[in-house]
């Protein structure tokens, strides 16, 4: 059986999976705030039930909100303070007494969306979160790419281009400083958070994203001329993201990818972004978005 964790910052949930990724089993615990070897014995406990009910020595990948170094195994997961610059990999590995993977919550997004019946026709898949944040993950041919410090696709923290300063206004661009230290950075602008401060900075009026959607589904002129220009910077920023890698399928979750409009003005205007002659990838919300933790860390030991 594959295990997948889905590691939070008040919670650890363990799903328990088939290799066709079917769902067998499910647990939630809370996750121990301070101390390290508590946090690894949760998830060795876990584990160890799950072997017993099952009768198996199930694979063990984890989701979680940061990066783990694939040379030294060390997490950087900072809201996590008790596994935070720690070498989880490795000393899950030593308890476990198997291989323990680990990716992080965009690329376990979109690993999840790759390996569902409905997509595995695309070979390259680029998932991203449109939540709090915005991040990304890049998928080739079932595997997650994390490149050489696990941060591949971090395009959260990639600045705003050329086009995206016109489209703001230049010099009336309103700039945001990035948890990250960075100005400009996407995951101020592309995610939940920036659409609202967009929204307040441009139009004047500090409203939350839900609000916005539901004016401009009323048809309310400030806010669908908002919305068009932020499907615009998106389709701009996505853009750029898709030149560099080209893919069949680029899905989104996170809470802003519940806002249907997207999939249905981002298709017609993000190919006008793309190299003359490219594809356009087909575009969709994630099928599994709220478990797509769990799924993508089980989907870690997969392989076409
Ligand atoms: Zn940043």
């Amino acid at each position: 059986m594959l295990y997948g964790f889905d590691i939070g910052g008040t919670k650890i949930e363990l799903a328990v999976f088939n290799e066709k990724l079917e769902k067998h089993y499910a647990e939630r615990v809370p996750t121990p705030k301070e101390d390290y070897q508590q946090w690894l014995d949760v998830i060795e406990d876990l584990v160890r039930r799950a072997d017993q009910q099952f009768g198996c020595r199930g694979s063990v990948g984890l989701g979680i909100p940061g990066f783990v170094n694939p040379k030294t195994g060390i997490a950087s997961i900072s809201n996590i303070r008790a596994a935070d610059k720690k070498p989880i990999l490795t000393d899950l590995t030593e308890r476990l007494g198997r291989e323990v993977r680990a990716e992080n919550d965009a690329n376990c997004l979109a690993l999840s969306e790759a390996w569902a019946e409905e997509n595995q026709q695309y070979q390259s898949v680029m998932g991203f979160i449109i939540g709090t944040g915005f991040g990304g993950g890049l998928i080739v041919n079932g595997k997650a790419h994390s490149g050489q410090s696990g941060m591949a696709g971090e395009v959260g923290h990639i600045a705003l281009n050329y086009q995206a300063l016109k489209l703001l206004g230049w010099d009336k661009a309103p700039i945001y400083t990035c948890g990250c230290g960075n100005q400009a950075c996407l995951d101020t602008y592309l995610s939940g958070r920036g659409f609202e401060f967009l929204y307040r900075d441009l139009q004047g009026e500090p409203l939350p994203a839900k609000a916005i959607i539901e004016r401009f589904y009323a048809g309310d002129k400030k806010a669908v001329e908002f919305v068009d220009m932020f499907v615009e910077l998106m389709a701009i920023c996505i853009g750029d993201l898709a030149v560099v890698f080209d893919p069949d399928l680029i899905v989104f979750g996170g809470g802003l990818s519940n806002f249907d409009y997207l999939y249905q003005a981002l298709p017609n205007i993000l190919p006008g972004q793309l190299m003359r002659g490219a594809s356009a990838p087909v575009i969709k919300k994630a099928i599994y978005g709220d478990s797509s933790g769990v799924r993508g860390a089980a989907a870690l030991f997969l392989s076409r």
